[in-house]
Order: structure tokens, then C-alpha cells, then sequence
């Protein structure tokens, strides 16, 4: 008997004989979005042609997919809009925030921040040339660097390798308390995690829609705003789609009095149809039973695997309630191990130096694919079946 109450398997073309522990990387293919994609490329782009931004709603669609994510992160509808890559829309945010601490100069995250996020701060720094800086304490000392000189903190809420949590709330009151803007990175969070950004408080949130939320590789991101701040932010990157009136063709640029002054340029329809889609896999899924049953399977797969293979460390925390919806293992021949799992048929992945990440997602992993699960990493570890050179040869993504 399952105690996996969100198991929907059936909703995902996940081929045979796979366990796919990969989601929080790239979440697999739903059912149904094959069929959408083959009717955006087929009907809407093959038969209406330019028509189609009119009669098949290519215009709203990144409004109508923002306000399906809303609902996942605790937002109103009309705070979030969708498009470009997760890396623009911490740019967009970043840049944002700034503005609206013009006296401030310092720009807190954390060294476990993931690099995109990180570099993005850094050319943005460059660009505007003010004298901006960046601090990335460690994790745990991120609360103790927020103080009167910090423009913006911006944070990854769950850690890409090890799944540690920040608390999101805690960090934003203290942050605003002090006079800083808040930015939430939500990419291994949404779909993963309930979240309250209104309770929060937060001015930004961004997120990507390929790794939880099933949108396929290189769907588009997501940013939310604080639905009070968005007519006074100033949009660094001012493309048409943002403008109040982008048939308009005015010279000058005039910010949409909404969201969509956060769009920059054409959608990318056929991601996003997908994305749109995909995103109907949530429908009467209420979240705290996600995350409920993504913690039963890490247990499992922890105590599994600890019991089994005394050679791989928990790189996670132990404590549930401040692990994100993946585990992972430090492994010093990590590469070779992901690469004969994945051969052994668990799909997992490598983050370097040593880290093997395993992510949780309820809505296509039972209880039966975690024993399973654990069988086949006990036997790749403990019977060396890493310990092979076709293991170790570096791939170009791990
Ligand atoms: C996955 C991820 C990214 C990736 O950014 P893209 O621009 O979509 O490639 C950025 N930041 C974080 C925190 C991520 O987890």
C-alpha cells in the first residue's frame, strides 16, 4: 500500500525502467504536452499563422502561465509573468531592487548560491559602475551580514547542492526591518515546497519552470513582484513586450502599468504552451500533501542508503523540516557513481566537487521506486561497479 496520496504517475511518459531522481534538474515529459505542443506547432503556428498571437492568445499566454504558478507560490493572480531564462530574471530583479535603494551599495547572498545568480550581480555590478559590492558569506551567516548598508539581499531559498532551506520569512522580516529589498531565487522551491510569498513579503521572487514544474528544457522563468511596488519599479531591461502599448511604437519607452513590465521581448509560444500544459499536472494537488510525501521518500531514501553504503555522507541536512525536496550524498568518485547509476537505471546527478543529488517528486515517485532505488545504489557502490574508466570520462552537463 502507497502512503503517496499525490502519486500520479499516469500524468508522465517516464520511459521503462527508469527511476527518474532527476526532477529537480529537469522534470520529465507530462502526458498531455506532447499533444499541446503538436497543436501549437501544428494548429496555431501551421494554420493561423501571425493570426494566431490574436485568436490563439499568444499575446496573454505568459500572463495566463504566470498566474497558474502564482497559485503554486502563494501569489495573487496578475504578480507574476513568465519568459527568458531564470539568469535574466534575477538580472531584472537585481537590477530593480537597486534602484529603489539608490543610497546603499551592498548586494548579500550566500556562497551556496547557484553561479548563474551570482554572476548575473556581478556584470550587473559592472555595468552600472557605482561602487556596488557583493557579499557571499556562507549560508548560516547570511542573517548576521544584514545590516543598514544592504541594498538587497538576494537568496536561492533551497541550496542546488545540498537542499538546506532558508527560512524565507525569518530572513525577509529581519532584511526589511533593516531597510533592505528582499529577492527570493525559488528555482528548486516551486513545486517542491509550499510557499506563502504574500506572507512573506518579499518585493521579488523569480524561478525557473523546468526543473519541478515539468516545463521542459529551456522553458521560460518566472518573476513575481510585490503587487504594491510593481508600478514604481524601473525595468533595466525595457523591451517592447513591456511597454504599456507595445503596438504602439512610440520612441520612447513607457512601462506596462502591471507585471508585463517585465517582459522584455516575443515569447517563446511553443515553450510556453508546454509549460501551460504542464502546469495543469497540479490541478487539485494541494501542496503540503507534495511536500508531505517528498519527505517520506527522502526518509526512505536516506535510511536507505545509510544503512547500506557507510561510504557516502549525508552532504543534506537530517532535520526535514530545513531540507528542500532532494538529498544529497557526498561520494568522492561521485561522477563515476551518477554516471553507473544512471547506467543501472537510476537517474540522478553530479554537482561538482563531490556531491550526488537525488531529488524527490511525488507526483511520478512511490515508495516502490525508492526501495528499488536504494537497491541498485547499494549494489553500485558496495560492489565497485563505478570503479570503471567508461564511468569516469566527464561529460559536458553532469
Ligand atoms: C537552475 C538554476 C538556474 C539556472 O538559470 P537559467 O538561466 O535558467 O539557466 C539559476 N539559478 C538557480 C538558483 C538555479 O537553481
Amino acid at each position: 500500500m502507497t502512503m503517496n496520496t499525490v502519486l500520479r504517475k499516469e500524468l508522465f511518459n517516464l520511459p521503462d525502467g527508469v527511476i527518474y531522481l532527476d526532477g529537480n534538474s529537469l522534470g520529465p515529459l507530462p502526458a498531455s504536452a506532447l499533444a499541446r505542443a503538436t497543436k501549437t506547432i501544428g494548429e496555431e503556428w501551421g494554420q493561423e499563422l501571425i493570426r494566431a498571437w490574436n485568436s490563439a492568445g499568444w499575446m496573454s499566454l505568459p500572463q495566463r502561465v504566470g498566474d497558474k504558478i502564482a497559485q503554486l507560490i502563494g501569489a495573487p493572480a496578475g504578480s507574476v509573468t513568465t519568459g527568458d531564462t531564470l539568469s535574466i530574471k534575477v538580472y531584472q530583479a537585481v537590477a530593480a531592487a537597486l534602484k529603489m535603494r539608490p543610497d546603499r551599495k551592498v548586494i548579500l547572498s550566500d556562497n551556496g548560491n547557484f553561479p548563474s545568480d551570482l554572476y548575473m550581480v556581478g556584470g550587473l555590478i559592472d555595468t552600472i559602475s557605482s561602487g556596488h559590492r557583493l557579499l557571499t558569506p556562507s549560508p548560516d551567516q547570511v542573517a548576521d551580514h544584514i545590516d543598514e548598508t544592504v541594498a538587497v539581499v538576494m537568496l536561492t531559498q533551497v541550496d542546488y547542492r545540498t537542499g538546506r532551506l532558508h527560512d524565507m520569512h525569518a530572513i525577509t522580516r529581519k532584511a526589511q526591518e533593516a531597510g533592505a529589498v528582499v529577492i527570493w531565487d525559488l528555482a528548486h522551491s516551486a513545486g517542491a515546497v509550499p510557499l506563502d510569498l504574500t506572507g512573506c513579503g518579499a518585493e521579488f521572487a523569480v524561478g525557473c519552470s523546468y526543473k519541478y514544474l515539468n516545463g521542459g528544457p529551456g522553458a521560460p522563468a518566472f518573476i513575481y513582484v510585490r503587487p504594491d511596488v510593481i508600478e514604481s519599479i524601473e525595468p533595466a531591461l525595457a523591451g517592447w513586450m513591456g511597454h504599456d502599448a507595445p503596438f504602439g511604437m512610440e520612441l520612447a519607452y513607457r512601462p506596462a502599468m502591471s507585471i508585463e513590465r517585465l517582459r522584455v521581448g516575443t515569447p517563446a509560444i511553443v515553450q510556453l504552451s508546454i509549460l501551460d500544459e504542464a502546469l495543469e499536472v497540479w490541478n487539485g494537488v494541494e501542496m503540503s500533501d507534495i511536500r508531505k510525501a517528498s519527505i517520506t521518500l527522502s526518509e526512505m531514501f536516506i535510511a536507505g542508503v545509510e544503512s547500506r553504503c557507510p561510504g557516502l555522507k549525508l552532504a543534506s541536512p537530517r532535520q526535514s523540516d530545513i531540507r528542500g525536496s532532494q538529498v544529497s550524498f557526498a561520494f568522492e568518485h561521485g561522477y563515476a557513481a551518477i554516471q553507473a547509476l544512471i547506467d543501472h537505471g537510476v537517474i540522478g546527478d553530479f554537482r561538482a566537487p563531490d556531491i550526488m543529488r537525488f531529488g524527490f517528486c511525488p507526483l511520478y515517485i512511490g515508495e516502490d521506486d525508492v526501495t528499488n532505488a536504494v537497491e541498485i545504489v547499494a549494489k553500485v557502490i558496495n560492489d565497485g561497479l563505478w570503479d570503471d574508466p567508461k564511468y569516469k570520462k566527464k561529460l559536458a552537463v553532469t
